[in-house]
């Protein structure tokens, strides 16, 4: 096997018995990198020599004696966390020359753990999106079918992953970030329950409802990177003060006595034929591993995607409000006055979408409209909190699929707001939730990679990656890699 096709597990195992060295790991990833990144175009910003100079202090440091979880393994980071000394666009003019004197809290752990960073992965503008076509500087293509979008808005940190470009990546997660995109690509991604994992350092777009999340070759790797990046921080007033399992002992190869439930909700109209196969056969893994398998209701599922699109843009309409150029990024020049100036550098710094979201959102907070949008969403969410709360009195997790559809076609949705929207209505009510879940694949439709998704209860983490385990270890899907094209 080649290095860069390791999974993090495979490769600390590797680095552990002295049979490879991060060096050697690295380099072979950035060699990856440069045969295959101008087809899938997964990163905007590359720090090889800062690699280098990590892999060798990580060689140094294991010589040594030292010892770290995730010592001398290779990364990327979405471009929407803060990383010290390198560019932190968001994907966005507005961003474009941003330079963050600190690192995130998640980035100052995975150091402190001993990881190597790649760079940074593109993104749909400020997160905005579910395509990655939404990015200001390009879109970013699925490894699987070059002609098709990765997902978004974490889409670089999935097609990287995908293509064996990282071992490992973060992405955030709003209303689907992680989970889309890993569903299109094959990968697995995790959403922690929200306060789970910090989010000091991660660019805010609708705080209530960002979570950075992990994403992995398969959900080992992704219970490592938990265990690495969980925990409480005093600068996040929202993270939990619970303490962080080691997410790895959760994964069991069995499902005795699990109950999963199947909301009736989540399958019917809307989904394509060939997904909606793929879960039901994932379904009888599920049930063949000993999980006892009920439908359940969600009932005011249906209520999701319009609560998200009023409170989403809400709070980006007030987070965004930030970038007026005096102390961000791009700023219009020869301005004749400050309103101008504002005016200026908001018209030429935000993308299409972003201006969108933030009109959405300026309306539904304005005076005389916010009782009948903003207020009556946010009491919609409720209910859609009790749906879960409920269906997890009686059952441990519940699936469904990530994304209605497979990867689709660049350009395709691109028009149509509305149609690009509808990809997360499976991945938006867990945010509003604020609990967990988790995306893997779980077979192909058309040749494209599906995902099975996993949604727990808050702090549901280790029940929800070890079901996921369970059926990984009983399939081949997460084995399966693409053939970039010019590979053929
Ligand atoms: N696609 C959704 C949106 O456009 C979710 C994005 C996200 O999770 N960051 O808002």
């Amino acid at each position: 096997m080649k290095l860069h096709e390791l999974t993090i597990h495979e490769a600390l195992d590797l680095l552990q018995r002295r049979e490879i060295s991060a060096t050697e790991l690295t380099q072979a990833v950035l060699e990856r990198i440069v045969a295959v990144d101008n087809d899938t175009k997964a990163y905007l910003t590359l720090t090889p020599e800062a690699a280098c100079e990590e892999a060798r202090t990580a060689d140094e440091l294991r010589a040594a004696g030292t010892d770290g979880a995730l010592l001398g393994i290779p990364l990327a980071l979405k471009d929407n966390i803060c990383q010290i000394g390198l560019p932190t666009t968001c994907g966005s003019r507005i961003l474009e020359s941003f330079v963050p004197p600190y690192d995130a809290t998640v980035v100052t752990r995975l150091r402190d753990a001993g990881v190597v960073f790649l760079g940074k992965t593109n993104l749909d503008e400020f997160a905005m999106g579910s395509s990655t076509e939404n990015s200001a500087f390009f879109t970013t293509r699925n490894p699987w079918d070059l002609t098709r979008v990765p997902g978004g808005s974490s889409g670089g940190s999935a097609a990287a992953l995908s293509a064996n470009e990282t071992l490992g990546a973060l992405g955030s997660d709003t209303g689907g970030s992680v989970r889309q995109p890993a569903s299109l690509c094959g990968v697995v991604g995790l959403k922690p329950t929200y306060g789970r994992v910090s989010r000091y350092g991660l660019v805010a777009f609708a705080s209530s409802l960002d979570q950075i999340g992990p994403m992995g070759k398969d959900v080992t790797d992704c219970a490592l990177l938990l265990s690495v990046i969980a925990g409480h921080d005093p600068r996040d007033s929202t993270s939990l003060d619970t303490p962080v399992p080691d997410y790895t002992q959760a994964l069991r190869p069995e499902l005795e006595g699990l109950r999963v439930g199947v909301p009736r909700e989540y399958f019917g109209a809307g989904t394509q034929p060939g997904v909606e196969m793929a879960l039901r056969k994932a379904i009888q893994v599920l049930a063949d591993l000993g999980a006892k398998i009920g439908e359940t209701s969600l009932p005011h599922t249906e209520y999701a995607l319009p609560v998200y699109y009023l409170l989403a843009p809400a709070e980006a309409s007030a987070n965004l409000a930030r970038y007026d150029g005096v102390k961000y990024g791009y700023s219009a020049p020869d301005a004749p006055d400050v309103w101008e100036a504002y005016r200026r550098t908001r018209q030429h710094g935000f993308g299409a979408e972003v201006k969108r979201r933030i009109m959405l959102g300026t309306y539904a907070l304005s005076a005389g409209y916010y009782d009948a949008y903003y207020l009556k969403a946010q009491k919609v969410r409720t209910l859609i909190k009790q749906d879960f709360y409920r269906a997890f009195q009686e059952f441990d997790v519940v699936v469904g699929p990530t994304a209605p559809t497979v990867a689709f076609k660049i350009g395709e949705k691109a028009q149509d707001p509305l149609q690009m929207y509808l990809s997360d209505v499976f991945t938006i009510p867990q945010n509003l939730a604020g609990i967990c879940a988790l995306s893997l694949p779980c077979g192909f439709a058309d040749g494209l990679p599906v995902g099975l998704q996993i949604s727990g209860p808050v702090l549901g983490e280790e029940l929800v990656l070890r079901v996921a385990y369970a059926y990984e270890q009983a399939t081949e899907w997460h084995s399966q890699k693409p053939i970039i094209k010019k590979e053929r």
